[in-house]
């Protein structure tokens, strides 16, 4: 068994430059697997490996002052969840082109606990996924706002479409709870009045209360590709292959790669269809090598 530790903090760090080349050479040396990224405004990654080696990261990172109260959120994985070692140097921990929003006006932190509670008390909230439409697609929690976003960087056009809510209780949530950081700021400085961001994201809510109000599975950016939390049938799966409507989780980006796009494809169709989502894309000779899944 292994795990996968992700975790994030703004924080504002002087050189990013000279700590990444450090800090690689260091998780070289150790074996481990993953990737970080590092700004002036912190640091963000995930880190895969046994036990023994994901500790050790952690005291390392937790050995830096301004790493020391950094949060981190496991899960437990038989695959391989990173082949390589990254560390790379961004504008921004997330791209969000919301350079002018300070995640330290963000919203207030709701933990699990308190989401659970929201949802067991019947409280007159509004949830917003903060994800793109790719990942809510095939999980998101109960009764939440999915909004048909490609990138982060749309966050705006989606804070626009909700305007009416301004009222309202907001709860924003994202996979580790990063993206919600500038997202919730955003809302208050737009002018919504009680905005709350789900602490830990989805893995800290799904580690500590599975089967309850989280529906379907959850994306991740790495090999695995999918999380599922679910074994309770009715709550596993909230898409449809796009070909024959069999409910699955899984998706691959068309083959494609002039194309690329995501496709929420059971592993039979995905055979019959050559890893495309068209006949266009099948006849097409600038194909992906590699079959994965
Ligand atoms: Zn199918
Ligand atoms: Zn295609």
């Amino acid at each position: 068994m292994y795990k996968v530790i992700s975790f994030y903090k703004y924080v504002d760090i002087e050189n990013p430059e000279s700590f990444a080349k450090e800090h690689l050479d260091w998780c070289v040396k150790q074996g481990l697997k993953g990737k970080v990224y590092l700004a002036k405004e912190g640091i963000s990654g995930s880190i895969f490996g046994n036990k023994e080696k994901t500790d050790l990261y952690k005291s390392k990172l937790k050995s830096y002052k301004i790493f020391e109260d950094i949060l981190f959120k496991e899960t437990d994985t038989n695959q391989i969840a990173f082949p390589k070692m990254h560390v790379r140097v961004k504008d921004e921990i997330v791209n969000s082109g919301l350079e002018n929003v300070d995640p330290q006006n963000g919203g207030k932190r709701l933990s699990p606990e308190e989401l659970l509670k929201f949802y067991n008390e019947e409280k007159d909230f509004i949830i917003v996924d903060s994800r793109n439409w790719y990942e809510s697609k095939i999980g998101k929690f109960k009764n939440a706002i999915a909004p048909n976003i490609t990138h982060f960087r749309e966050w705006p056009k989606v804070v626009e479409s909700l305007k009416d809510y301004k009222e309202k209780t907001i709860v924003t949530y994202c996979t580790g709870g990063i993206r919600c950081e500038k997202a919730s700021a955003y809302m208050i400085k737009e002018g919504f009045k009680d905005v709350y961001k789900l602490d830990g994201g989805i893995i800290n809510f799904i580690n500590k209360y599975p089967h309850t109000y989280w529906q379907g599975s959850m994306f991740v950016f790495d090999d695995r590709k999918i999380l599922d939390p679910n074994t309770k049938e009715e709550l596993k799966y909230i898409a449809q292959c796009e070909f024959c409507g069999k409910p699955t989780s899984y998706y691959i980006n068309c083959h494609n790669i002039d194309c690329d796009k995501i496709i929420i494809i059971c592993h039979e169709c995905k055979v019959d269809n050559d890893y495309c989502c068209s006949d266009e894309c099948r006849r097409t000779e600038n194909k992906r090598d590699k079959y994965y899944g």
